[in-house]
């Protein structure tokens, strides 16, 4: 087994041999990597038996927490069954078609139809192949230009790097790629200044209507966004956002595409993000708590609209992964769903743990160090600034959240910064005792930071 060797030993080999996702290696060589070894409910355990809470549902994947015996079994027993085939030259398995039926089921009336994919970014680049591929079909192959949004996430590969708008992403290897176009973000704490909500959240929606005629309507293909931003830092839009973005797509004729690898599952009190805020997307991109995290899997919802003309055409669309549909990763995934159901997961969301959090959360407003507290369902965000009145970010920006971080694991708490945003999303699962606890250790974590930076000369 795998626990045979010490906390150091693990450390120097992973610093001798695993390239980390977003991490600096040198940093993780100097200071060890942070070892989880295991968890349960909404904690996790590190090498020394430290227990934190996971605030971040590791990467706002692990909904029904940890720990879930059904999810194992249902991996088990399909393992025995059937380990693996594949969805490719017209074949199926059980798993992948129940789920598809499943996900048929509870996205909105408009989706009866999924491509599965491994992953968000999988997804992502599925959703580029399949609006190019609508449009060529309409027999409009020039529109074939996707609109993001800048500061907002769509994954890891090439083409999701390039939709997404984290410009340091797009500064290593030659990105975006051709084809893509981005508009500024519904971002009111740092660009909203001087507006109300309702007219920052008009201006900019407006954007997208700019960016199209910019472009030339007939070049446009489609428009993609997470409802509400969560890498990018839990940006969350106006209400009069989404209504206008999908007016505009509405009038032009392109297709809208909902990121909902985040929002979906529950995360905002709703099934999708797309309903909290009642836009009508052609395409659901999704992954992440699909499976809870247990396994990997993501996939598209097409919306009738792109799957009608997909289908009419009676040809082949040479697309797909080996691990799309995998059957493990679909059982998983279908009991997932099973018990989101069973225990009335987003009604507990929308109903109790969403507005008991975000109760507390918007106290946190009142410490010194934090300019906005924000949240929707379980989501939640603080702004760590220098001062309130008038406002100041701290300089270098993105420092502190990352020492705010730092204590918040000290203190028991798994927190993430983005720059100076500190965000959370805890399970969904959560109760409000552990809220409690969760906030009341993210203010512990501000006093103490609030501390330092006043020792440090720094405040
Ligand atoms: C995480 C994420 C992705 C990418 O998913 P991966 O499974 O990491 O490839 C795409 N979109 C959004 C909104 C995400 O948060």
């Amino acid at each position: 087994m795998t626990s045979s060797r010490t906390k150091a030993e693990w450390q120097a080999l992973d610093a001798a041999h695993f390239l980390h996702p977003f991490s600096d290696s040198q940093q993780i060589a100097a200071r060890g990597t942070r070892l989880i070894t295991r968890a349960e409910g909404i904690y996790l355990f590190d090498a020394d038996g430290h227990r934190l809470l996971d605030g971040m549902s590791g990467l706002w994947c692990v909904a029904l927490g940890y720990g879930r015996r059904e999810l194992a079994d249902a991996a088990f027993r399909q393992m025995n069954e059937l380990p693996y085939y594949n969805s490719f030259f017209q074949c199926a398995t059980p798993p992948a078609i129940e789920l598809a039926a499943k996900l048929a089921e509870i996205t909105p009336p408009q989706f009866q139809h999924v491509f599965f994919t491994g992953s968000g970014s999988e997804a992502i680049d599925t959703v580029i192949r399949l609006t190019r591929r609508y449009w060529e079909l309409e027999g409009q192959p020039e529109r074939n230009v996707i609109i993001g949004r800048w500061n907002g996430y769509h994954g890891s590969t090439i083409a999701g790097a390039s939709l997404g708008g984290m410009k340091y992403m797009h500064t290593q290897g030659l990105l975006p790629m051709p084809g893509i176009a981005h508009i500024e973000q519904p971002y009111a704490f740092e660009l909203g200044q001087g507006q109300t909500p309702a007219e920052f959240g008009l201006a900019q929606a407006r954007l997208l209507e700019q960016k199209i005629l910019e472009l030339g309507p007939e070049r446009v293909a489609a428009f993609i966004g997470e409802p509400v931003q969560g890498a990018g830092g839990v940006i969350i839009p106006p209400e009069t956002y989404w209504p206008e973005i999908q007016r505009i797509c509405d009038r032009y004729g392109i297709l809208l595409v909902s990121d909902e690898v985040i929002c979906g599952f529950g995360r905002t009190g709703q099934w999708f993000g797309c309903e909290h805020y009642g836009t009508r997307p052609d395409l659901m991109s999704m992954a992440k708590a699909l499976s809870s995290g247990y396994l990997p899997i993501g996939g598209v919802m097409v919306g009738d609209r792109v799957a009608n003309t997909l289908i009419a055409k009676g040809e082949e669309f040479a697309h797909g992964f080996t691990y799309s549909g995998h059957p493990v990763c679909s059982a998983v995934a279908l009991e997932n769903l099973r018990i989101l159901e069973r225990e009335n997961v987003v009604a507990h969301v929308r109903d109790v743990a969403a507005p008991y959090l975000q109760g507390r959360w918007s106290q946190l407003a009142d410490h010194p160090l934090v300019g906005e507290a924000r949240g929707v369902g379980l989501l939640g965000a603080l702004e760590l600034v220098r001062s309130k009145h008038p406002r100041q970010w701290f300089e270098p920006r993105g420092k502190v959240g990352e020492r705010c971080r730092d204590n918040a694991i000290q203190n028991g708490l798994v927190m993430r910064a983005t720059r100076d945003t500190m965000i959370i999303a805890p399970p969904l699962v959560i109760t409000r005792s552990e809220i409690d606890e969760l906030v009341e250790k993210a203010w512990r974590t501000l006093d103490q930071t609030h501390a330092e930076l006043r020792r440090d000369g720094l405040l």
